[in-house]
């Protein structure tokens, strides 16, 4: 979103005196978070450094790269550099949260103590430890993103928003945080409130499949849908990979069989099959891959998954030849004789840019 100038300068003072963080060094380390995710660059990853230390040590992971001059001109660029930057916020960091304690001592008197100490310490426990560490550990998933992002609650109120870690990750340009009708975010109710008094502008949100009438095949404005969507699409997907190793572990218990060997595996593909390759535990793998071969349904939906994936993984391809590819995809499903590939095909086909 674009910030009017007001508000723009309110929220850099108030980093200052509420936190004492640089606005350069926060968006290079949080860019390059972004950028590295769960690699050994990522700045605070609880995957590659432990839950423990990024909930525990959040605040000291993000000070020591702060220090890295590398990240700072690597991904610092395009941050506030103007005179009060550079002779103030910059300049005389920590001097903020002194002020901060000295207004609330003023205005509480000894009580300002403890409210000061509250909000010293609410970014590196609930930011730097909560959403850095958490954020990507535990909590649910809308989205199969490339990360380990986790959404913590679906009521993004006490940490601004940021709860919604995994819908952020999915959509980082989107200036709202909550996408499913049960989720909210209370940083997006300041926006819209800033945009009413004409303070803000926002560029970007999440898109949202719309559906229309279905096309009679699948063309270019499908494809755009679909690449636009994907990560929507793919959610879908996967409900429905889900429910078809649910109806067949149904049915192979109501065939009485006593084959628990292969009730297990199946039990296992209903807990991991949906979701990417690379996110099954390696323990469960082996397991997971053999219910799939043994059941036709299943094989065929996680390759027909793939085959759908290479529509937007794949580089090198003209759009004529995706647009090719989408058509003998939905052609196929059509004629897969699966009830849950069908229905998919005509919503494809039904999705509109
Ligand atoms: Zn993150
Ligand atoms: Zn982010």
């Amino acid at each position: 979103m674009d910030l009017g100038a007001i508000p723009s300068h309110f929220f850099r003072f108030w980093l200052w005196i509420g936190t004492g963080m640089v606005t350069k060094e926060w968006v290079a380390i949080h860019r390059k978070h972004h950028a590295k995710c769960e690699t050994e660059d990522d700045p605070h990853s609880p995957q590659t450094r432990g839950i423990k230390t990024v909930l525990l040590t959040g605040s000291e992971l993000y000070r020591s790269e702060a220090k890295n001059q590398d990240t700072l001109k690597k991904f610092g660029h395009n941050t506030p550099d103007d005179w009060i930057e550079r002779n103030l916020y910059s300049r005389y960091s920590w001097q903020g949260v002194a002020l901060m304690l000295i207004v609330d001592v003023a205005l509480f008197g000894a009580l300002g103590a403890t409210v000061w100490a509250v909000q010293m310490l609410w970014i590196p426990v609930n930011a730097a430890g909560i959403i850095n560490g958490l954020g990507h550990w535990w909590g649910y998933r809308n989205f199969e993103a490339a990360d380990a992002s986790t959404n913590v609650s679906p009521w993004g109120i006490v940490i601004g928003g940021e709860e919604l870690h995994n819908n952020h990750h999915t959509y980082p340009t989107s200036a709202k945080f909550s996408v499913k009708p049960f989720e909210f975010d209370i940083g997006w109710g300041y926006i819209r409130a800033l945009e009413l008094l004409g303070l803000a502008r926002v560029r970007k949100t999440a898109p949202q499949l719309k559906l229309g009438a279905v096309r009679p095949v699948a063309d270019s404005k499908t494809l755009e849908a679909l690449i636009a969507n994907r990560y929507e699409v793919m959610a879908k997907y996967a409900v429905g990979l889900r429910a078809a190793c649910k109806a067949e572990l149904a049915a192979l218990q109501a065939s009485g069989a006593k084959n628990s060997a292969r009730l297990a595996e199946l039990r296992l593909a209903k807990r991991w099959l949906h979701r990417d390759a690379d996110k099954i535990p390696a323990a469960v793998k082996a397991q997971v891959d053999n219910a799939c071969q043994q059941t036709p349904v299943l094989s065929k939906l996680v390759t027909m998954r793939e085959e759908l994936r290479a529509l937007w993984t794949r580089t090198n391809v003209s759009a004529e030849q995706l647009v090719v590819d989408l058509q003998a995809w939905c052609h196929k499903a059509e004629q897969s004789g699966i009830a849950t590939l069908q229905e998919f095909a005509l919503r494809l086909r039904a999705a509109h840019a």
